[in-house]
């Protein structure tokens, strides 16, 4: 075997049905009474809810948090933050406000609490994201890694299927591209097989019960084993792509995901033989063929759309190519233009990988 490295993360995870009711002794255990909740403006029910849990004791809430971490919104949610003179944060939503989150523990050292309500990963990893005139860029600091974790299953049943699906997928994409990662290792491998066989068979499940709290545990279970994934080891084509597209034309991130991932794997598929046969194996139904066991599992969940009807236009194709090529970064198939071009036409006009 390999020589390699392995980061472990010093971090505490809650995991079950109703664990938000832990809160409070959490908050107890970090010494901290004066919460700042950040959350999405369409669920700000989880302000009062967790008020409510905390009997009132908060600093306050900031329920703007929004896609991409812009750096105007972080600037008005750090202004808050100092205003109401919090003594650590509690984020609650989608990797949007564990996004959020992070951005204020870099600029503040809040401890940080993580609800994490979609698959999207994020409460596992050390990357934080920022998008500025267009421009998402990430960088990773260790000590971002939110404090604590509390996954709690019965919030995910409001996620309607679809974006359940998206966002499931998301999640895959970071197990997916840790198998041929440069940097990977088995830690990782194992966190990512466990993490796809968890989602791909509890994603179907979902959309065909939205309340299937069984199917729901299963696929918290697997964006935690992805978000590890993320967490150790690099990504490549898969996520700079959909980086491009989210922070360049604000694509919606899961959808965009969802897209994309098996264009990528298709456009990889060459150069990456031993990953695809492991992910062969771990997808249902793929017949020995990873891409068609992708472009199955999306049919299956719904994802029939392409990134023409996600918003972008036609003539963005050869931009997001350019700006792609801008950065290079290490790629098992060297990335050729053309190429690229063809495989961004793909999954804009909507054909399969
Ligand atoms: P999101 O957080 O923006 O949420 C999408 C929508 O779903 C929001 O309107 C939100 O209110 C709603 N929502 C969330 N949970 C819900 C629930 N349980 N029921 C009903 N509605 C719910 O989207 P996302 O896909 O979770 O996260 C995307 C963001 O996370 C992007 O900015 C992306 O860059 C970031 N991200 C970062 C990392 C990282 O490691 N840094 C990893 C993954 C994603």
């Amino acid at each position: 075997m390999a020589s390699f490295e392995y980061n472990e993360n010093k971090q505490r995870v809650l995991f079950g049905p109703h664990s938000l009711s832990k809160l409070p002794s959490e908050l107890a255990r970090l010494g901290c009474s004066k919460p700042l909740i950040l959350t999405t403006p369409t669920k700000t029910s989880y302000v009062d809810d967790i008020a409510t849990l905390l009997n009132g004791q908060i600093a306050g809430s900031f329920t703007r948090v929004t896609m991409h971490t812009p750096a105007d919104v972080t600037e008005d949610a750090l202004k808050h933050c100092q205003s109401v003179d919090a003594d650590c944060l509690v984020s609650i939503g989608g990797g949007s406000a564990v996004g959020l989150g992070k951005a204020l523990f870099v600029r503040t050292g809040l401890p940080h609490v993580c609800v994490p309500t979609t698959y999207a990963g994020s409460e596992m990893t050390p990357i934080v994201g920022q998008t500025e005139n267009r421009v998402k860029t990430t960088h990773v600091d260790p000590k971002a890694i939110p404090a604590v974790v509390i996954y709690d299953v019965i919030l995910t049943l409001t996620l309607p299927p679809k974006m359940s699906a998206t966002s499931g997928l998301n999640a895959m994409a970071h197990a997916v591209e840790a198998l041929y990662a440069q940097d990977g290792n088995p830690i990782a491998s194992m966190f990512a097989i466990r993490g796809i066989q968890a989602l791909a068979s509890s994603l179907p499940r979902i959309v065909q019960n939205n309340d299937d709290v069984d199917a729901r545990s299963d696929a918290l279970l697997g964006a935690w084993f992805s978000g590890k994934c993320l967490a150790g080891v690099s990504v490549s084509l898969h996520h700079k792509l959909c980086h491009v597209l989210g922070g360049t034309f604000n694509l919606p991130h899961a959808e965009t995901h969802a897209i994309i991932l098996p264009h990528a794997l298709a456009y990889l598929a060459p150069s990456i033989p031993d990953a695809m046969r492991v992910l062969a194996e771990n997808i249902p139904n793929s017949g020995g063929n990873a891409v068609d066991g992708l472009n199955r599992l999306l049919s299956t969940l719904g994802i029939t759309y392409s990134l023409k009807d996600l918003g972008m236009n036609e003539e963005d194709i050869d931009v997001a190519v350019a700006t792609l090529l801008k950065k290079p970064f290490w790629s098992p198939r060297p990335l050729d233009g053309n190429l690229l071009r063809e495989l961004l036409r793909r999954a804009w006009e909507g054909k399969p990988a």
